[in-house]
This record gives structure tokens, sequence and C-alpha cells, in this order.
């Protein structure tokens, strides 16, 4: 990847040795990393010599080789386990909280919230409560955007700035809603590296998957391979557009062997 371009890594909660996780389903868990193999991930940025940034530090575009570390739904993992390993190495990240999860058995509560913010990590909104945005009437969609800012906003008592899709949903109205509410950046769930050129209310990010090998996540850092992941995806999007979000849901939880679940 041209040091211009920035792959955004997105991970969800992590697995720790003797803790139950948030959910089961397969669905689910194919989003969940073990915690060791997360370090070895992060180590492997260490040792390339590049840097893990937050995304304020990443829409910045530093010609210096890194990669964005972000975190979505607001488990208490990115607590327990990914800070410390993140500290280790010296790297920053963005952690989306679900503001309804808050406090719920499995995420965060609200001290351990402002733990992670007074440690340097940066905080931001993936919600209130995890619907797919693009289903949403007006004022739901506000409670989904506004309040769930507010809500975080009361917590860590400073602004939130960055807002992340759940399941990677979204249009224009809720881009339009994001930017009104005052949030400077938009992540979705996009296989593309952003640079100077990428809109910040429409940055890509790289999901990271738990059957993911570690030469697949240096090509993945490089920005290598993303068009084939590309193609997938829009071949989801067409099956979940014939379908509509929840018919194709069921379908997956068919095919996955279990019911439905999003991360
Ligand atoms: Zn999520």
């Amino acid at each position: 990847m041209s040091s211009s371009h920035i792959v955004f890594l997105m991970y969800h909660e992590l697995e720790v040795a003797g803790r139950k996780l948030c959910q089961s389903e397969p669905g689910y868990v194919r989003y969940i990393l073990p915690l060791e193999i997360f370090r070895r991930q992060m180590a492997w940025i260490k040792e390339s010599g590049w840097r893990g940034l937050n995304v304020d530090e990443a829409i910045r575009y530093p010609v210096e080789p890194g990669v964005c570390i972000t975190f979505d739904d607001g488990c208490e993992t990115d607590l327990i386990a990914a800070a410390p390993v993140l500290r280790e190495f010296g790297f920053s990240a963005t952690f989306f909280l679900t503001a309804g999860f808050l406090g719920t058995p499995g995420y965060l509560s609200a001290g351990q919230v402002r733990d992670l913010d007074a440690q340097g990590f940066q905080i931001g909104c993936h919600s209130m409560t995890h619907p797919y945005l693009s289903d949403l009437t007006e004022p739901e969609l506000k409670r989904e955007v506004v309040d769930a800012k507010l809500q975080i906003e009361n917590i860590v008592g400073h602004p939130i700035e960055h807002f992340s899709c759940p399941g990677g949903r979204y249009d224009q109205r809720t881009l339009d809603m994001a930017r009104h509410a005052g949030f400077t950046t938009v992540a979705n769930s996009k296989f593309y590296a952003n640079s100077s050129r990428t809109s910040p209310y429409e940055l890509g990010r790289v999901a990271m998957l738990r059957d993911l090998t570690i030469e697949e996540f240096a090509a993945t850092c490089h920005g290598r391979g993303l068009w084939q992941k590309r193609l997938q995806h829009r071949a989801r999007r067409s099956a979940q557009r014939l379908l509509g979000n929840h018919a194709y849901d069921r379908l997956r939880a068919v095919l996955l062997g279990n019911r439905a679940s999003k991360p």
C-alpha cells in the first residue's frame, strides 16, 4: 500500500480463556479473535516498524506506515484484553461503543469506559441498540445516532466525534444525521483502504475474522487482496437487497447452522 493509504482494521470482542463470550452463534463467533491471535497481529505491526493509530491519527494520513485499529460493540474485552496489548506495543485505537449495551453482562460499564478514555484510547459511538440503520424511521434513527452520542458524552465528559455503522448498513440519511449530530467521521465495513481523498463520512474498514492467518493479516495491512473481498461483499449485498435484511439474516443463519446474529 502506498504511504498515503491506510487500512482500517475492524475488531470486535476478543476471546479470553475462561471467559464467556457475549454471544455464541457461529455468525457472531467468526468475528471473534482469541486474544493470542490478536496479540500476534499487533506484534506483526510492531515488528514491521508500523504504527497502530486511532481514527483521529489515521485521518491525518501520515506518511509513516501504519494501520488504524478499531473495535465495535463495546465489549468488556476492549478494556480487559485489547487495551493492555495495545499499551504494550504503544498503539492507540478507537473503541466504538453501543450505548444501550453498556453496563449489561459482557459489555463495558460506565466506569470501564472512563478507564479506557483515561488511558488515552479514543471512544467512538456505534449506535444505541445496534439495529441496521438503513431500516429505521427518522425518529428511530435520531435515537440511534444523536441520543447515543449524548449518552456516551455524558459518561466521558467530552465530545464524541466518530461513529461506526452496526452491521455496516447505512444510507444517505444516516450520514446526514451523523453530520448534523456533530460527528466528524463515519466508518462502515466496506473493503477499501482510505486516503485523504476518501470522504470522512465513508471510511472503509476490513473486518478481522477469526480464521485469518498471519500472512493474510499482513496482506490486509498492506491493502492487498481487498478487491477480492469487495467482490464477495458485493455478492452478499445483492442477496441482501433481493431478500431484505431480515430474510437474508435468517438465510445466513440457516447456512451457518444457527440462529441469526450480527456483531
Ligand atoms: Zn457491531
